[in-house]
């Protein structure tokens, strides 16, 4: 049983993988940065194809390519990846519940539904839900801006 020692190996892997990320950084087809640098400007390479960005690269800041880049350190990555991780965890029990509430209800394939509950995510919300009856499948929102909302 190795699951505990490979999700940490992975949590490692991604918060290493963000403290190299600018917090500006918001991809590269975006064109400019949210400091608003435009990427073609601070590139390393001329060659586009094998390109590298200060945003991106494993410099820490201050980069000396870009004067705006902010890299957080391994210790405030792994705290974002940890965050992060707590609130997938908590939208992932929140989804089920909906499911075992829609369940409840005989809601699914072949008998479609709405419904609604106590959010399980922010408690203060209600949690309101579509069940498609074509393929049963879940589009649910909270009433509470920014918290739950997916479509399945
Ligand atoms: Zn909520």
């Amino acid at each position: 049983m190795s699951t505990t020692f490979d999700r940490e190996k992975e949590m490692e892997r991604r918060s290493l993988k963000r403290s190299h990320e600018c917090r500006h950084f918001n991809g590269l087809s975006n064109g400019r940065c949210e400091a608003g640098v435009a990427y073609a400007s601070v590139r390393i390479t001329a060659d586009s194809a094998r390109a590298s960005y200060p945003c991106i690269d494993h410099v820490p800041s201050p980069h000396p390519r870009c004067d705006q880049c902010v890299k957080p350190t391994l210790a405030e990555a792994r705290a974002q990846i940890d965050a992060e991780e707590v609130e997938h965890q908590a939208i992932f029990a929140a989804m089920r519940a909906a499911h075992a509430h829609a369940k409840y209800a005989r809601l699914g394939r072949g008998r479609g539904g709405t419904g609604e509950m106590p959010c399980p995510k922010c408690v203060t919300g209600t949690l309101r839900y579509i069940v498609s009856s074509f393929n049963g499948h879940m589009h649910g929102q909270c009433s509470t801006p920014k918290c739950l909302s997916w479509m399945e």
